[in-house]
């Protein structure tokens, strides 16, 4: 697998006639398949002026279209995935910053980002579904030459993509085919995936994790992505039964979402079992944890992913090592260490910010050259994220840089805080966050979402949490609500909230 350097090779090493990409109600396309459609994709978009470099940006309904165009359009220029639900502006920006050189659509779709093209002058290729689960034909567009044709070569950029914009305006990040084919093997090798395997795709196809965790790992295992036109916890159930997955991969608020309709689904879980479970994104909170193994009686994955390392950066192994709260496994794939804010690295048990360098990982973020001074530091890129490695080699993160709480002299992870709060019986999920403080600087809130027909009141949850924590971590402010607000790929967005919320100190 290591011998694999762009996503020819990659399709090169599945068996011609087992399924690579699958759909509910529709017949599997093959690997044989999949790389005829890739050689057929080259030609055409080489016959309309697209070539190596050239940016071409998709704009798909999440399912095997989706997959397969990122995979085949990859194969001789890149990808750009663009959140189908964006608006005007939004695609504007995207567009312009992308500079593409032309927009593939689904044919039928309603979208705004037709006319936004049409006022760009961004041609517009029309995508038109085969009969195969991601087959599909480009037309549109005008006859010319690429000025540079035929396939991809290991340095060319298969994939931009933007940061998930959880912390600050979304980055473009430029990724490789070096890039994403070591991070699909590296996931491959942590999850063994092979052959037999199929991943039920949930997550969205313009975000990292479901392109790289779901989609191109399983193609480096020489298995399946079953495609899935988006999460549906009402829907899971029945893929589940009807499609047979092996495995999914999916953040957080996806598993709580599918735990809370466990219950009454427990004949599917028993006929349909999974292999194993995989969480990645954003921090699995260890009730939720606890409660997936047991209800699908199979082991849960945690990862720790980002886009500029495309996806998997750690990960706990299979069968499953430690798995205490906030631990997020050990290094897979790149290599991984802690950072003082100097830039020296920091030896195990103390911490700092998480830096990581490898094959993985971005050459560095597009056009954003103060961005790139920042991220990288004698090599290494700098995450963001601080934690530190226990004595096992486990990497326990505890937080992000910029959501820590910084109250008066001290700091407040509010990872440590959601996670005792998620403690309580009541408590289905917590978000802490900061509040701005006129004498403090900030101060410690929390958003909750109580289990259904359970009560509780701000003042027994803070009693809860002054039993378990330093007075200065506990929340000043405690609010309920039936759901914390979410980013575009499922994150809960902490960064902002108070404001959000109209909660002041
Ligand atoms: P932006 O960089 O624009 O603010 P983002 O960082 O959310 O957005 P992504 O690349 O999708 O964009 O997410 C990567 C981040 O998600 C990591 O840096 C880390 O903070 C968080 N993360 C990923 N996996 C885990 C995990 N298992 N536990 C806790 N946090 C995680
Ligand atoms: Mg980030």
């Amino acid at each position: 697998m290591s011998a694999i350097r762009t996503l020819a090779e990659l399709l090169a090493a599945g068996a011609a006639d087992r399924p690579a990409i699958r759909a509910p109600e529709r017949p599997a396309l093959t690997y044989a398949g999949l790389r005829a459609l890739t050689e057929r994709s080259i030609a055409s978009l080489n016959g309309m002026g697209i070539g190596r470099g050239d940016r071409v940006a998709i704009v798909l309904p999440n399912g095997p279209e989706m997959a397969a165009a990122f995979v085949a359009i990859a194969g001789g220029a890149t990808t750009a995935p663009l959140n189908p639900a964006y608006k005007d502006e939004e695609f504007e920006f995207y567009l312009t910053d992308l500079k593409a050189k032309a927009l593939v659509v689904q044919q039928g779709m309603e979208t705004p980002v037709r006319a936004v093209a049409a006022r760009l002058g961004v041609p517009v290729l029309e995508l038109i579904p085969g009969t195969a689960a991601g087959e599909f034909t480009l037309e549109g567009g005008t006859a010319a030459s690429a000025t540079h044709p035929g396939a991809a070569e290991a340095d060319d950029i298969a994939l931009v993509l933007h940061t998930s914009g959880t912390t600050a305006r979304p980055k473009i990040v430029p990724l490789t085919h070096t890039n994403v084919t070591a991070s699909a093997g590296n996931i491959a090798r942590t999850l063994q995936l092979g052959q037999a395997d199929a991943c039920l795709n949930v997550m969205p196809l313009f975000h990292i994790h479901g392109l790289i965790a779901a989609t191109l790992a399983s193609l480096a295992g020489g298995g399946a992505v079953i495609c899935t036109p988006g999460f549906n916890a009402l829907r899971f159930f029945g893929w589940l039964d009807a499609e047979r997955p092996t495995w999914y991969t999916a953040v957080p608020t996806m598993h709580q979402a599918i735990l809370q309709r466990a219950e009454r689904n427990k004949e599917i879980i028993a006929r349909a079992p999974l292999r194993f479970i995989r969480s990645s994104s954003a921090s699995l909170p260890a009730q939720a944890m606890k409660d997936l193994s047991v209800v699908f009686g199979a082991p849960v994955i945690e990862s720790y992913g980002m886009t500029e390392a495309s996806h998997q950066m750690c990960s706990n192994p299979l069968p499953p090592g430690q798995q205490k709260p906030g631990i997020v496994g050990l290094p897979a794939g790149p290599e991984v260490a802690i950072m003082a804010e100097n830039g020296t690295i920091l030896p195990q048990g103390e911490i700092g910010e998480v830096v990581i360098r490898g094959p993985n990982v971005t050459k560095g973020y597009e056009a954003n050259p103060e961005a790139n001074a920042k991220a990288f530091t004698n090599g290494w890129f700098r995450t963001g994220d601080q934690g530190m490695f226990d004595t096992d080699g486990y990497l326990m993160l505890t937080g992000r840089l910029k959501e820590l709480i910084k109250r008066g002299g001290e700091q407040v992870s509010p990872l440590e805080v959601d996670g005792i709060l998620s403690e309580h019986p009541a408590v289905a999920q917590a978000l802490t966050f900061s509040i701005p403080h006129p004498m403090l600087g900030e101060e410690v809130g929390a958003a909750v979402v109580l289990r259904e027909g359970m009560e509780c009141s701000e003042r027994e949850l803070r009693d809860f949490a002054a039993r378990h924590l330093a007075d200065f971590k506990v929340p000043r402010k405690v609010v309920f609500l039936p759901e914390i607000p979410k980013g575009a790929t499922g994150k809960l967005m902490r960064i902002g909230l108070a404001e959000k919320l109209g909660i002041t100190a």
